[in-house]
């Protein structure tokens, strides 16, 4: 496995690696790093998602170095207005150490600010060709000093007015440069851009994650609360089939607390927690002892899994379903790796039915309902994850049909009202049942699974 020290990056770039979370390169930037670093011309063929973005920033950042002179040395055309924040976005993430500066420009919005932004000084300049190119036009860009010129999600630049922009740009900027080109797909235009724009360049091709592994079977459980989720767990877990098992969680809190929870039954032996707050260090020695046993448990969430590469891992168990969907196919491709199968579980809660569906959508499949197993104790729900569960579920069908008004603020309104009539109640009643219920609210009993007694391995 490599490292993001094996490259010849420095310290800024590498603090700032690991403050965004990534333990280690994606298999694009594998590739792509030494080469853009060798001063070659690169063509990738990789998706959203696959790192591609930081495969070509982080050379471009270590080349360019430190902020000089007022014009900008690396172009970067992007065909969206979206995509053009990401890219700003990501540069000010793993720039952050190294002062280089950059300008976002984009048609459709006002194009003050961003001659603004350009006329301040900037290293690299981020532009969907349009503005570029009526920018310059106006005499707002200097493009003498353009040394690498990128072209990300090229596929969806190739519209009619494209090529001709895109020859009248290659007119203004040097002819001595580095270029690359980025692109999902291979299509005749890309290969026809990629003959006029590249010099020999190194082909990458990385191959979608394969669409939910054959290899891997799936099946979902409707759980309807968080700690029933946990008796759930537990009850997996207590399997010997589960000798690898990653538990992926939505946010760092959650992660930390199952992890805590699991480290409580079962022992810090078999237990590791990764997530964004872990330092890199933390997480590299985490993800070796989960590959080497006797750690069997890995709690993450899914930004500080991604792109681990980890063989026998015999179970991924989604406690909570990914509401990004792509982070599904990420997930369950961590197990049944390398011709192994593997199985994956996810906790479905009323309200991630929907997102379920989603899911379902995206993969082309439907995912098979088990029977939730006898014996394992379902919790009430708890008032606050009821109304937590009604509110997402409320955001759901008002995503469908923006007209919907939304039932949980009928449902609000009838507890504000309850609220009001118990508070009335209480009030009134000045007897001894208020008081002894008020002492037993001093004593209350375990209502959080997180607080129970530990149990031995
Ligand atoms: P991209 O393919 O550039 O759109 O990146 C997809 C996502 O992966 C972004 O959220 C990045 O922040 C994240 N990412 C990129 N490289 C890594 C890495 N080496 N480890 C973990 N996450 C990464």
């Amino acid at each position: 496995m490599q490292l993001f020290q094996d490259f010849k990056l420095n310290k800024q770039l590498l603090n700032a690696i690991a403050e965004m979370g990534y333990t280690t390169p994606t298999a694009i930037q594998e590739k792509a790093i030494p080469a853009i670093l060798g001063g070659q011309d690169v063509m990738g063929i990789a998706q959203t998602g696959t790192g591609k973005t930081a495969a070509y920033l982080l050379p471009l950042l270590r080349i360019l170095n430190y902020p000089q002179g007022d014009d900008p040395r690396a172009l970067i055309l992007v065909p969206t207005r979206e995509l053009s924040i990401q890219v700003g976005k990501t540069i000010e993430d793993l720039g952050k150490y190294t002062g280089l500066r950059h300008a976002v420009v984009f048609g459709g919005s006002g194009a003050k600010d961003q001659i603004a932004d350009i006329k301040k000084g900037i290293d690299i300049l981020v532009a969907s060709p349009g503005r570029f190119l009526d920018l310059y036009l106006e005499g707002h860009i200097n493009s003498r000093k353009i040394k690498h010129f990128v072209m990300d999600e090229a596929e969806r630049l190739m519209d009619k007015s494209f090529m001709n922009q895109f020859h009248r740009i290659l007119e203004i900027v040097p002819q001595k440069r580095q270029n690359l080109l980025f692109s999902a797909t291979m299509s005749d235009l890309v290969k026809k851009i990629s003959g006029d724009f590249l010099d020999f360049p190194i082909e990458i091709h990385i191959t979608p994650e394969v669409r939910t592994a054959e290899t891997v079977s799936q099946e979902y459980y409707k759980v309807p609360n968080m700690r029933t989720k946990l008796n759930l767990l537990e009850h997996f877990l207590a399997e010997e089939e589960f000798t690898k098992t990653i538990i992926f969680c939505k946010t760092k809190v959650i992660a930390s607390n199952i992890g805590k929870y699991l480290e409580r039954v079962y022992g810090v032996d078999e237990v590791r927690i990764i997530h964004g707050n872990k330092t890199q260090q933390t997480r590299i020695n985490a993800m070796e002892a989960f590959r080497n046993d006797p750690i069997r448990i890995l709690v993450c969430t899914d930004v500080a899994a991604r792109g681990l590469d980890i063989v026998d891992v015999s179970h991924v168990i989604n406690f909570d379903t990914p509401i990004i969907y792509e982070d599904y196919v990420h997930r369950i491709g961590r197990t049944g790796r390398a011709f192994k199968t593997g199985k994956s579980i996810t906790f479905v809660t009323p309200a991630d039915e929907y997102h379920l569906k989603k899911i379902s959508r995206l993969i082309k499949q439907t995912i098979p309902e088990s029977i939730f197993p006898e014996g394992v104790r379902r919790v009430p729900t708890e008032y606050d994850e009821k109304q937590d569960m009604a509110r997402e579920m409320d955001r759901q069908k008002h995503l469908d049909d923006p007209n919907f008004k939304g039932a949980f603020h009928e449902k609000k309104e009838a507890a504000k009202i309850l609220a009001i009539k118990n508070a009335k109640a209480l009030k009134d009643s000045k007897t001894e049942s208020s008081n002894s219920k008020r002492n037993r609210s001093k004593n209350p009993g375990d209502s959080s699974k997180f607080g129970k007694a530990r149990r031995g391995k």
